[in-house]
């Protein structure tokens, strides 16, 4: 910049004395040490509305004083149509350099020709401009150059004509070769590192978005792609690189490629922001600019390129600014990811802004205003593959929050399950060890019944039997029982049945013994480890525990008597249950034939 301005100031004072001696606008003077010029400050121009004039109407113009300075010494005029011609005289004061590249540093002209006027009248012309086939350029690169000569010492006349559908600008420097291969060296390295963290951002996020199959990262890729293909149109790459025998596609590209950055944009912005669930209303506004943006990029293949792209340009504010409203109320609505979202998108609103400020001619086009628009998309690029990430983190840790509740929710419901499982099988056992319970009882006295007597008492028997113990039988029955029924009826001789369990089983709680109704009015009863001795003094405390008091029951006092028949299997002895049971009933026919109400063993019986 300062050595630009040094030279801007050196040339003045040289070329302000040549101003009072002709009706010419002064020469630039090429000094030495001043290898790179931009021509704006020194250039005069005229608009050929019409586009009718030739080379030799132009030259006369300049000698007829109808050219201008540049309006504050600004070569960017906007969409206009018709030819714009550019004057400047140059001498060159060199002694080395004779051959000098004039630039347009701005790639989009449709049609750019340079008229150089030697002093001998001979007058060169070249042609360039992205509506001629690339290969018509001097040097191949991609702003338009003209590769001339200018003899030491001698004042030529430079005429440039600029026509073109796209914004007129004309930012024009002269320069050696030396100075052009190093400019050009300069900004392929810078125009090299952006694309380089463009595609290592592709790339990155190509991997991601092939994993994770998340459409906000298929989104990211589109508007990453669409909008390095806006700015390699615009700098002129696509041209030289891409389409170079397509002025057409020269022409279409610039508002397809953001038409579909504007695609791109917008539904990376939807779905990152989410705004379908979280700014319904906001979702259809984008919606509704996807769809224009469509309408337009499609209609952007008929319509001249002076009508789509202004419109395109505007659009890309409107898409921008609308995203950064989106963006700013789903961050009020506590999204957190849309935070790093919006500073990335702050970065890119203003590298767009100065962008579209450049392409309409608002700011002047200077090495940072060009390429603070990468920067600023750079950086965005990068802060919105970070944003995604974050957004990712974010993602999982809700869903992990999610299956952790679920889980929760499963293992609490799994353990009520087994809780009431356990429970019903408990009430089963215990309906099963009722229902076993009583079918081994008698439903009116409570006692066991005869089959599991029979059960009961056969173990008994084995287990006497091993521990040479012996094992006695009583057989009871009820004197008279017959008569009760008689006189007092069934209901009040249950009653009585029920007394004498009672009274029974009472006397043999002492003893370890096994009681059962053995049917009717008979009861039998199993001692283990009682001798005959002993079985026939518990049969005699349980025939007086009967007659001790009578049954009362209803108002009556009713007297029970028993008669009882005794028998003991000695150990060793081989007497089997029956056996037993048929012994000691003839003991108790025995007791029965002895009056009642006395105790009989089969040894007294006999
Ligand atoms: P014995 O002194 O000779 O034993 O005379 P008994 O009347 O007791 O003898 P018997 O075998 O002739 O009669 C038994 C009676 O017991 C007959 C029946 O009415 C009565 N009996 C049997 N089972 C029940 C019962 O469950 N409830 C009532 N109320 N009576 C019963
Ligand atoms: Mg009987
Ligand atoms: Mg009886």
């Amino acid at each position: 910049m300062l050595a630009w301005l040094a030279a801007l100031g050196l040339a003045l004072v040289v070329a302000l004395p040549c101003a009072a001696q002709s009706a010419l606008p002064p020469a630039i003077e090429l000094v030495p040490g001043h290898d790179d010029i931009q021509l704006s400050p020194y250039l005069t121009w005229r608009h050929d509305a019409g586009a009718v004039d030739d080379d030799a109407d132009a030259f006369r113009r300049v000698q007829a004083g109808e050219f201008a300075p540049l309006p504050g010494g600004q070569s960017e005029f906007g969409f206009r149509p018709g030819a714009f011609w550019f004057h400047a005289r140059v001498v060159n004061r060199h002694d080395i350099d004779s051959r000098w590249i004039l630039v347009q540093q701005y790639s989009l002209s449709d049609y750019i020709d340079l008229y150089a006027r030697y002093p001998d009248g001979r007058v060169l012309h070249m042609a360039s401009g992205d509506h001629r086939p690339f290969s018509e350029r001097s040097i191949r690169d991609r702003h338009p150059n003209f590769l001339f000569d200018l003899p030491p010492g001698q004042p030529v006349d430079l005429l440039v004509r600029v026509e073109s559908e796209s914004s007129m600008q004309v930012p024009l420097a002269l320069m050696t070769q030396t100075a052009f291969a190093e400019l050009a060296r300069d900004a392929q390295f810078a125009i090299g590192i952006y694309y380089g963290i463009l595609l290592a951002l592709f790339f990155y996020n190509l991997v991601l978005w092939l994993m994770l199959r998340d459409s906000s990262y298929f989104w990211y890729l589109f508007h990453l792609s669409a909008f390095g293909m806006v700015l390699f149109t615009l700098n002129g790459l696509g041209f030289e690189y891409l389409w170079p025998n397509s002025p057409w596609l020269a022409d279409k590209s610039v508002p397809l490629s953001i038409c579909l950055a504007l695609i791109g944009m917008q539904q990376f912005a939807r779905t990152f922001l989410e705004l379908k669930t979280r700014f319904p209303r906001g979702n259809l506004v984008s919606l509704g600019l996807i769809g224009f943006f469509l309408l337009l990029g499609v209609a952007s293949l008929w319509l001249p390129y002076h009508t789509s792209t202004p419109i395109a340009a505007r659009a890309v504010l409107v898409g921008v600014l609308w995203i950064a409203v989106a963006g700013i109320v789903v961050v009020r609505r506590g999204y957190v990811p849309a935070r790093l979202f919006m500073l990335a998108w702050s970065m890119f609103l203003l590298g767009t802004t100065m962008f579209t400020l450049i392409a309409f001619g608002v700011l002047p086009k200077t090495f940072y205003t060009e390429y603070g628009v990468q920067i600023g998309s750079a950086l965005e690029m990068l802060l919105l593959s970070v944003a995604l990430g974050n957004r990712y983190a974010s993602l999982r840790k809700e869903n992990e929050r999610i299956v952790g509740e679920a889980n929760q929710k499963l293992e609490r419901k799994v353990a009520q399950r087994t809780q009431e499982v356990r429970a019903a099988l408990v009430q089963l056992e215990e309906a099963h060890s009722r229902l076993r319970d009583s079918s081994r009882r008698d439903g009116l006295t409570g006692l066991y019944n005869r089959t599991y007597f029979h059960d009961a008492f056969e173990k008994m028997l084995v287990e006497g039997q091993q521990a040479r113990q012996p094992v006695s039988l009583l057989m009871i029955d009820l004197d008279h029982f017959k008569g009760i029924n008689d006189r007092y009826g069934h209901l009040i001789g249950d009653d009585c049945l029920r007394f004498a369990a009672q009274r029974i089983g009472k006397v043999l709680r002492a003893h370890d013994a096994l009681l059962a109704r053995f049917g009717g009015e008979e009861f039998v009863v199993g001692l283990s480890n009682h001798d005959l001795h002993d079985a026939v003094e518990v049969a005699e405390s349980l025939r007086r525990a009967l007659v001790e008091s009578p049954c009362s029951t209803q108002g009556h006092g009713i007297r029970i008597s028993a008669s009882v028949g005794v028998h003991t299997v000695a150990p060793g002895a081989v007497d089997d249950i029956d056996a037993a049971l048929e012994i000691a009933d003839r003991a108790l026919y025995a007791a029965k034939a002895n009056g009642r109400d006395c105790v009989k063993t089969s040894i007294t019986a006999a």
